[in-house]
Parts: structure tokens; sequence; C-alpha cells
């Protein structure tokens, strides 16, 4: 068998996540491998597609760092205002740029311009070496490094031989084989909801900054704005609802998600094409293994509607970035147990808030209980009327209430 290729740090997957970490790590004297399963141009791309993705403005400063802001901001929409409301309820809670005194609370980017602004910069960036499509597994764990076996093409099964790398990054999604080759257990709970999401025109309306998530005992709606004056629509169903609406044609849908919205903004017109998510809570029970460490929807997978699933996982890219940096200015292992340790005690606290935050939302506004709808109308107006409370949502929405690394406070690592 021929010798393993050589590398500091191996990652698979290419997706959001993973193609972030190797644009974060290519400031650093690595030899970095990054292993995609289906190339960007696939139609059947499972990272970048039709959905959108509401960026922080901490993942803004992070997008900086990495060298994508700039290509991601020309395709960006702003978010200035976030409107939270219920239906049939009076309460309602307004967040704006203005009153965080910032120019913008977030922005808006399709997965697909995200993909290919990330992997823009992985191309042009030396020290990133690119197998893709291939897919790793039956890692092997040694004293001073991990060996993986690659396999060439999408579904794997034709060998391509091995890599050999000092840490192994698995950034390949919620449904990982790496994760569970590595001993690395999870728990998954289903919301019992499926997200169809798609794009619509507002009549009248072009050149919106602001999102809207409306919950009601049904389920969440989120409507962001979009680029050519569109809005996007996440609609949260139980499964059967959200198939028969995926079935409905143009007209009957735009229906439906006018009785779920009202009539606030105006009119629905010209529904995009829809596609369907089941939604479930998954989380990895540790965030590593003997030289190896989960990152972003392998490490936890949350119900979209508060969006915060991308910006935590370029949190979890920003401070493995950081402890990798570290341990090369102090001589020590980048993929060694005290490394290891270090970014899953830095992570433990935001993936945790963020986790609790996005489902304690959804149980919130998901009780139907008599009564629990005046209670959440009353809590939203407080809400309002409660600066203290609504830093807390903002601090949140704006992806500063985790830890912030260098990136993330715009330092190089
Ligand atoms: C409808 C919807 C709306 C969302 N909106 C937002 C939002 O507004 N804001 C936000 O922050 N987040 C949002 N999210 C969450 C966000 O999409 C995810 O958190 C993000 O995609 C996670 O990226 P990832 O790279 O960790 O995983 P994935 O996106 O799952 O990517 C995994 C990658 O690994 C590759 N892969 C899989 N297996 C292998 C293998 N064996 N070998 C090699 N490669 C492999 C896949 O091809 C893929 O490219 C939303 C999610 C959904 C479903």
């Amino acid at each position: 068998m021929s010798a393993a290729a050589e590398f500091d740090v191996i990652i698979s997957g290419g997706g959001l996540v993973g193609a972030s970490l190797a644009c974060a790590l290519a400031s650093l004297p690595l030899r970095v491998a990054l292993v995609e399963a289906v190339p960007l141009s696939s139609a059947t791309q499972p990272s970048f597609d039709d959905r959108a993705i509401a960026l922080s403005r901490t993942s803004r400063v992070i997008l900086g760092g990495i060298g994508a802001w700039e290509a991601v901001a020309a395709v960006a929409t702003s978010i200035r205002r976030i409107h939270v409301s219920e239906r049939g309820r009076f309460g309602s809670a307004v967040i704006s740029a203005e009153e965080q005194g910032v120019d913008a609370l977030g922005h808006v980017v399709a997965s697909r311009d995200l993909g290919a602004a990330l992997w823009g910069r992985v191309g042009a960036l030396p020290g990133i070496e690119v197998f893709c499509p291939g897919t790793l597994h039956s890692p092997v764990v040694g004293q001073a490094a991990i060996t993986v076996e690659l396999d060439a093409g999408q579904g794997g099964g034709q060998s391509a031989g091995q890599l050999r790398g000092r840490l192994l990054v698995v950034a390949d999604g919620a449904r990982s084989g790496l994760r569970q080759a590595l001993g690395i257990g999870a728990t998954e709970r289903s919301y019992g909801q499926t997200a169809v999401v798609g794009n619509v025109a507002i009549a009248g309306v072009s050149g919106s900054c602001t999102a809207y998530e409306r919950f009601s005992v049904e389920g969440p709606l989120a409507l962001l704005p979009f680029r050519d004056g569109r809005h996007v629509f996440v609609l949260a169903r139980p499964p059967a609802a959200a198939e028969a609406a995926l079935a409905m044609d143009e007209a009957a849908f735009l229906r439906l998600l006018q009785e779920s919205f009202g009539r606030r903004i105006g009119e629905f017109v010209q529904l995009g094409r829809r596609a369907a998510y089941p939604l479930s809570l998954l989380q990895a029970r540790e965030l590593g293994a003997p030289r190896a460490v989960v990152i972003g929807n392998a490490a936890q997978g949350l119900h979209p509607v508060a969006g915060q699933g991308y910006n935590l996982g370029l949190r979890d890219v920003a401070t493995l970035a950081e402890v990798v940096a570290e341990a090369l200015r102090t001589g020590a292992d980048p993929g060694g147990a005290a490394t290891l340790a270090r970014h899953a005690q830095l992570r433990r606290r935001d993936r945790r808030n963020v986790i609790a935050f996005t489902d304690g939302l959804i149980r919130l506004f998901g009780l139907a209980a008599p009564g629990m709808g005046a209670a959440r109308g009353a809590g939203l107006l407080l809400f309002d009327m409660l600066p203290g409370a609504k830093r807390a949502l903002a601090r949140h929405t704006m992806g500063m209430a985790g830890p912030m690394t260098r990136l993330a406070r715009g330092l190089p690592l």
C-alpha cells in the first residue's frame, strides 16, 4: 500500500462550516486537506442550496477576518429591524439597528451564494489541498496522528488511499458517519415539524430591511428580506400539513402563507421554488475524541427559525482556529488532548445557550395551553418595553452572546 498523504489538519466536509474553517486556517503555517463529497456545482449539494442564511453581526466580522466577507457582501441583504409577534395576539416586539446603535442587525444571503464565496476563497488560498468529490471513513488513531481512508467519488467505495493528519475535523453535517466511527454519540429529538422554505414577492414592497418571526400554535413562520426585492419564508408545520402545503398550487400556497402571516406588510405574490426540511434538535454528546473534533451541524443541528445554526458553527470555527493558532505559537500539538480540551471548554457555554434559546423559543410559542397565548402576548409587549430582555435577544441575534474570539473581534489569528 502506498504511504498516506501527510497533513496537519484534515477537514471532512466542505459545506458552510468546513469551507469556512479551511479559509480560517489558511493564515496559519499548516498543510490542510479539505474533503467534500459533493461538488459546489452539483444540484444535489446539500449545504449550498436555495435556503437563505441570516448572518449575525459577529458572523460578518468573522467572515471578514477569513477573507470572505467582500464576496458575501456583494450578494447580501441587510436586516435593520426584527419584528417578533404571535398570530391572533396583540403583543409584538421590535428590535432595531438604531436602538442597538449598529448599522445592521445582520445580513441575509442564499446559502448557494455563501458557498460560492467561501469556495472562491478556498481556491485562491495556498496550503489547502482539496479532495472533491471524496469521502473519508475508518479512522485509526495513533500516538501522534490519525489516519483515515479516502474514497473517491460521492458515493464512496472506490479507494483513493489514506490521509494522515495531526487533527481530524468532522464538519460533514448532522448525519456524520465519521462522528459515529469515532465513537462520539449524539442525541436527536424531532420537533414533529417540517420546514417549508422558499421565496416570495410582496406587492408594492421592495428593498425591505425588516425580518419577521411570527409564531402560532401550528408552528413558526420566519420571513427574511432577500435579494431582488423578494422575501424568503421558513414555514414550520407538522409533517402531514407541510406535505400538503408542498403539494398545493401557487394560489393555494400563497393563501396559506397570507393566512399564517396576516396582512401586516401586504399581499404575497409570485411564489418561488419550495423545498422541505424535517426539523430536529441534534446534539453530539462530546465535541471531540482523540485527535478529532466535531463542529457545525455534526456537533449540533438546530431548528432554523431563529437562524442560529451556521452562526453557531462559524463560532466553532473561530474558536477552533484560535486554539490551533495558540498551540502553534506555544509549540504545543494542534491535535493534542490539551488543545481539544480547550476547544471543548470554550465552546460549552455558547453552544448550550444557543441551543436553549432556540429550543426555548419553539417550546414557548408551540404551547397551546389555555391562557398561554395571552401570557405570551403580554410577554412580548413587556419584552418590548424592557431594554434588558430585548438586549439579551438582540445579542443572541447579532451573535454577540458567545465568547468573543480574536476573529469575532476583528483581529487576526
Ligand atoms: C431551512 C433552513 C434554514 C436555515 N437558516 C439558517 C439561518 O438563517 N442562519 C443560520 O445561521 N443557519 C441557518 N440554517 C442552518 C445552516 O444551514 C446549518 O447550520 C449549516 O448548513 C451547517 O453547515 P455544516 O457545514 O456544518 O453542515 P452541512 O451544511 O450539512 O454540510 C455538510 C457538508 O459535508 C458534506 N459531507 C457529508 N458527508 C460527507 C462525507 N462523508 N465526506 C465528505 N463530505 C461529506 C456534505 O456534502 C456537505 O457539503 C438553516 C437550515 C435550514 C435547514
